[in-house]
């Protein structure tokens, strides 16, 4: 019980940390764009494509904000006693996974489940794309 005290307080500071970090990424972007890159970036943005530019960084922005908001559930879930149970079949997520993951809501074998139902999905969606792609072929 003493070793679940101290991971979860080293598992609350990383994650504290980790939440700073992202909050000021994610709302200093909102706030005043790119003004915190060093020039030579900023010109090397200027030259490339903006349009281009602008849809990964908003890519980019939106998986940090999608990060922060694990985060915020994992300290939420530190605070409820519920921190290190996995959602799906409650077992204990283990200690290796969750320094390599803090935020990990999921044990190592039901994320790779998902991730492979995940995958099943996509070749489904992929077979059925390349299916609309061959009927406009065949079609006269
Ligand atoms: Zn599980």
């Amino acid at each position: 019980m003493q070793e679940t005290i101290t991971r979860n307080a080293d598992l609350r500071s990383i994650l504290t940390e980790a939440r700073r970090a992202l909050q000021e990424e994610v709302h200093g972007h909102l706030r005043d764009g790119r003004t915190d890159r060093p020039k030579e970036v900023r010109d090397e943005i200027e030259r490339s494509d903006a349009g281009l530019q602008g849809d990964i960084e908003l890519a980019l922005l939106q998986m940090k904000a999608k990060t922060l908001a694990r985060i915020e559930q994992a300290l939420v879930r530190l605070d409820a006693g519920t921190y290190g149970a996995c959602s799906e079949c409650d077992t204990e997520i283990s200690e290796r996974r969750l320094r390599a993951l803090p935020f990990a809501s999921r044990c190592q074998s039901c994320e790779g489940r998902r991730e492979q139902e995940q995958g099943a999905a996509r070749r489904v969606a992929q077979r059925r794309d390349s299916g609309a792609l061959f009927s406009d072929v065949i079609r006269p």
